[in-house]
């Protein structure tokens, strides 16, 4: 079972699985069932299929085809050719010819990258292919691509080495700290296996050398074949049809005769701790990794399942229980985390990891250590244990709720990672009858068991990785497994866990009469005001069976505050709701909303300020405690905040040490003209500075009144019967007359042609920002306009930049409409290239601006609305689409003709039209550029 966790102050997800050993009297060797709606068969020669009818969103089917063949089964010479084999896919076949497979598809709505995506592993390579419609022809050329990919791909020597410099450039993207990361790293996490020397990526000297395709063709003929291929089709179509089409594709496909045996490689164990410390003078922050290799299991039986639950359980405690103590005063790290994961090779890795202060690595890593013995001496308490399953019986009850709204894209998920990770597919009704009996049975001997297995100071397969700026002084390798090793388990005391056991509000407010209600048909939108200045919208859908997305809004954020205070307006929200609320500090919030399903919190930002969340619908009322609460009783917390500061200064310290952070920041102060109101990174000086009773004032300044804030809540409810909560609790909050508009202090962006070159890149690679900025109207009609503007030129700058120059892997344009502060657009171009190369990267992407204003091709203008069109179907059917469409209503001032009229304006659109706005926006004389080059 796949798992996500999510904690009050920062959600984090992992995909968590099992431990690798259990109690062995436990378990129960039945398997699993497969999701019974699931059809799954192989035929004679090996092929495998797996079937399922879906209808969210009606029309649509996803397409996915696994390989089992990834980097690890190349030879020396063929360093890299599994991933070249990937591009070569889409660079003629049998039936696509050359380039039209992409150039078919964008004319059917597929959009190159975001629909139609591949990849790369060690150990498997995956296409995935979303069709808008399961009519006959979109079916016969879904067929021809998935029957070519076994049996048809062209791989002539010249498509083969025009490819090669695509792959050159895309590797140059990779490249950099992250990529001495790994080179640091994998001889640790991969010690003495054939993986190390395996990285999908390959070798640069095999990808670039002409005159080895015949290889590239040979690793094609022994792993593309039936027995180690699996297709899925999920979405709605004819079942009957589509096993006749499988059969006629693939049925007849043979395995090569002395085809090369598939080996599975593993990682070798070792009897010894291997450490490293890691320094860079890019790192930007100090952590610790204390890892432990363990072997994989696959999740078959029902004994396997329940101790998937058990470790999620565990996982949840020991999670809760680490950021708990971050949170205490004096804490020996400032974030940790301890979870199992998967990892290549048939293993796990057993992970704790914690951000330390870069002085205190040997403090950090003992203080971390010192935990998780307290854990395996003295073990959880009933109370942690009581509290987590909890959560995760809501979390199963909840998603078994949403059992019949999955879209096909997320049972795609499941059925691919039961392939490619042997992970279970049950179905949720199943899943959640288990689970929740599963949970009444758990002990913390269960728990215990686990701990005992991952928390150990044993030296068998451990890995122990520092990450750490250049400059700091670092312990030696030996006085770090000394500090873990000579911990004195004698004196450690059991945790005092803290629990509350009191409501979130002792005397609930007095609900005030609906003053005014709207309901607009078309859109089945109902508004309802109240006295006190305070708006709703409301938008019931059926999209899920039990989600509400939450927000208010109203103008004014930190543009109303002065120079002077301008850093304590930009944190205040953040300071502020770190604090807790009420009575209660932010950890007791914590434990009150523990097994619930609501978040809320404030937001400040430059223009507009509220709260943003979601919900389900049991927890609804309690949603709107935690909103009534934020802007009637903020709670200071001095602690909290002294800590807060210090790890922020801790973090910043570095940040610019990345250069692309560098970038963005310097990016920003341009655009700005260095004004004294750009949030920037705060330096630590700056962070001494901040006043907790001057943002606290600044935010009460705000949230004092609700006065002119609109909310807006979407999703499964029923509008009568949330009136009278909404009555209660957003219809009493305090409306005093306020300022409801923000305050534009006229800041605009350099005007005429600059370029601005940041030397900063430690690797050979440069990245170019283009950006067009100025006037424009925010209308629909326009930010259509705009879209599709921008969209074409992707066509065109991957046509020209990549496919023909060879110079850059993903280039792209994508543009905004921005409102605020005033009606303005802004149009990038990103690319990432050879510094050699940027000049004529530059002139060729000019040359396209130019040929679109010269005229637009109809053929892509079409791609460009199909995708457009495509795409909206689809959003229509979210919650967080029309909770968007909601704001933007109220902001922009926009109604339901509008609304309506969204579909006709792209098909409105002419290529004349936007020749002429590419004329008129994309105007070189006014435009600036921003690279990040290497370093002098
Ligand atoms: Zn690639």
């Amino acid at each position: 079972m796949k798992y996500h966790i999510s904690t009050y102050f920062c959600v984090v997800f992992f995909a968590l699985f099992f431990a690798h050993e259990a109690k062995a009297q436990s378990i129960d060797p039945t398997p699993i069932p497969l999701n019974p709606a699931v059809i799954k068969k192989t035929l004679p020669n090996g092929f495998t299929y797996f079937l399922q009818h879906n209808s969210i969103p009606q029309k649509q089917v996803q397409m996915r085809m696994v390989i089992k063949a990834g980097s690890i089964l190349e030879t020396e010479e063929q360093r890299g050719f599994a991933h070249f084999l990937e591009h070569m896919v889409f660079n003629g076949s049998k039936h696509f010819p050359d380039n039209s497979l992409i150039d078919y598809l964008q004319s059917i709505g597929v959009e190159f990258g975001a629909d139609l995506n591949a990849y790369t592993g060690y150990d498997e390579t995956v296409y995935m292919l979303p069709l808008p419609n399961a009519q006959k022809e979109t079916l016969d050329k879904a067929f021809y691509f998935f029957g070519d990919l076994l049996s048809g791909l062209t791989l002539n020597t010249a498509d083969i080495d025009s490819e090669r410099d695509i792959i050159l450039e895309e590797w140059r993207t990779t490249i950099g700290l992250s990529e001495r990361l790994k080179q640091a790293m994998y001889p640790l996490l991969y010690h003495d296996s054939r993986y190390l020397h395996r990285r999908p990526i390959g070798r640069m000297e095999v990808v670039t050398k002409q005159g080895n395709d015949e290889e590239l063709r040979k690793f094609y003929r022994s792993w593309y074949r039936p027995d180690l291929a699996t297709l899925i089709v999920v979405g709605n179509f004819d079942q009957e049809n589509m096993e006749q089409r499988i059969q006629a594709t693939f049925g007849h496909l043979q395995n090569p005769e002395n085809a090369p045996e598939r080996k599975y490689y593993t990682l070798p164990k070792h009897s010894h701790t291997l450490v490293k410390i890691i320094k860079d003078k890019e790192i930007t922050s100090t952590s610790v990794k204390i890892i432990r290799k363990l072997p994989h299991r696959p999740e078959e039986t029902l004994g396997d399942l329940r101790r998937s639950v058990a470790n999620i359980v565990y996982t949840y405690m020991i999670n809760q229980r680490l950021t708990d103590i971050a949170q205490q005063n004096n804490a020996p790290y400032m974030y940790a985390q301890s979870y199992a994961s998967s990892a290549p090779g048939k293993t796990e890795r057993y992970m704790s990891l914690a951000t330390v202060k870069a002085d205190l690595i040997l403090e950090g890593t003992q203080g971390l250590m010192r935990e998780l013995l307290r854990i395996k001496k003295h073990g959880f308490t009933q109370a942690e244990l009581d509290r987590k399953k909890e959560v995760l019986y809501a979390d199963v009850e909840r998603m078994a709720q949403e059992g019949d709204k999955l879209s096909s894209a997320q049972i795609m998920e499941g059925i691919s990672n039961h392939i490619v990770y042997g992970e279970e597919n049950a179905s949720l009704s199943f899943k959640k009858e288990f689970v929740q009996t599963v949970l009444d049975e758990i002990t913390l001997e269960d728990i215990q068991a686990l701990v005992n297995q991952y928390l150990n100071q044993s030296e068998d397969n451990r890995v122990i990785l520092v990450t750490t700026p250049e400059d700091t002084q670092t312990p030696s390798e030996q006085e770090l497994l000394a500090a873990i090793e000579n911990i004195d388990t004698e004196s450690l005391q059991a945790y005092v866990d803290m629990n509350v056991d009191e409501p979130l509000m002792e005397t609930k407010p007095e609900s005030k009469p609906i003053v005014k209600e709207t309901f607009y048909e078309k859109m089945g939108i109902t508004t309802i005001e109240f006295a006190n200045g305070v708006s709703v919208a409301l938008k019931p859908t059926d999209f899920k069976n039990d989600e509400i997305r939450f927000s208010s809004l109203r103008e004014g954020g930190y543009s109303l505050a002065t120079v002077d205070n301008f850093d304590n307006a930009s944190m205040a929200a953040t300071l502020v709701n770190g604090g807790g609320l009420s009575k209660f500090n932010a950890m007791q919030i914590d434990r009150i909303t523990s097994g619930k399903q609501v978040y809320v919190a404030p937001y400040i930002h430059r223009y507009t300020e509220g709260v943003s969340g979601f919900s389900s619908k049991q927890d609804f009322e309690t949603l709107l405690q935690l909103t009534y609460l934020s802007y009637t009783e903020p709670r200071k917390d001095v602690d909290r905040f002294v800590q807060f500061i210090e790890n922020k200064k801790e973090y910043n310290r570095n940040s610019l040490n990345s250069p692309d952070s560098y970038f963005t920041d310097q990016v920003n102060k341009v655009m700005m003209q260095n004004s004294p109101r750009t949030a920037t990174l705060l330096t630590p000086k700056q962070l001494d500075k901040l006043s907790l009773d001057k943002a606290f004032d600044f935010y009460q300044s705000r949230f004092g009144s609700a006065y002119g804030t609109r909310f807006f809540m979407v999703g499964s409810f029923c509008v009568d019967s949330v009136k009278p909560l909404l009555a209660q609790y957003l219809g009493s909050l305090p409306g005093d007359k306020i300022n409801t508009s923000y305050t534009d202090h006229g800041i605009r962006p350099p005007k005429g042609a600059h370029r601005y070159d940041f030397p900063r890149n430690t690797v050979d690679k440069s990245k170019m920002l283009m950006r067009f900025t100025g006037a424009y109207p925010s209308t629909q009609k326009s930010r259509i306009e705009m879209g599709l503007l921008s969209d074409l030129l992707t066509i065109r700058l991957n046509q020209k930049l990549r496919e023909e120059m060879g110079g850059a892997y993903s280039p792209y344009a994508s543009s905004t409409v921005l409102q605020r502060p005033y009606s303005s657009y802004r149009m990038d171009i990103y690319f990432t290239g050879s510094p050699a190369n940027i000049d004529a990267l530059v002139d060729a992407t000019f040359g396209q601006i130019k040929e679109m204003q010269k005229g637009i091709k109809a053929e892509n203008l079409a791609k460009v609305k199909k995708a457009w069109l495509k795409n909206r179907e689809g959003s229509l059917k979210t919650n967080g689409y029309w909770r968007r469409v909601l704001e933007d209503q109220w902001t922009r001032g926009e109604d339901e003709q509008d609304f309506e009229r969204f579909e006709e304006q792209i098909q409105e659109v002419t290529a004349k039209r936007l020749s002429k706005l590419a004329k008129k926006y994309l105007n070189k004389k006014n435009h600036l550029q921003f690279i990040l080059s290497p370093e002098i």
